[in-house]
């Protein structure tokens, strides 16, 4: 399941989790993620069935501006907007350069 951003939601923490139902990873993905984006991030937030899925939603995906913009332009992933590679979508690549290769190779 690959996310509007390029993110793949079935090697996620958070997904693996929630799939697991593991309050262990839960706990462990937590203090990773907490201490990665220098925000607190509590196992019980760790709750997620992928970027397109009708169920729950890590909340941080949840309010994310590549999301939220795929969406409002009706398109399956970045890869396949007009706009590609646009300011927002480069300012994440930087972050999570994993999601910028996906994204190359699906216009590949
Ligand atoms: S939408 Fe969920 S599964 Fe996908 S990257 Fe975000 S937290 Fe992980
Ligand atoms: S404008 Fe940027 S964030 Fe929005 S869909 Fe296009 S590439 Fe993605």
């Amino acid at each position: 399941m690959i996310a509007y951003c390029g993110l793949n939601c079935f090697k996620c923490d958070a997904y693996l989790a929630t799939q697991q139902d593991s309050d262990s990873k839960r706990e462990e993905t937590a203090q990773k993620w907490s201490r990665l984006y220098r925000v607190e991030i509590k196992p019980e937030q760790i709750n997620c069935d992928g970027c397109k899925s009708d169920g729950r939603r890590f909340f941080h995906c949840n309010m994310c501006d590549i999301r939220r913009c795929c969406i409002s332009k009706e398109v399956d992933n970045c890869a396949v907007c007009e706009d590609y590679i646009c300011e927002t979508l480069s300012g994440f690549i930087k972050l999570a350069p994993e999601a910028g290769k996906a994204l190359e190779k699906l216009r590949s």
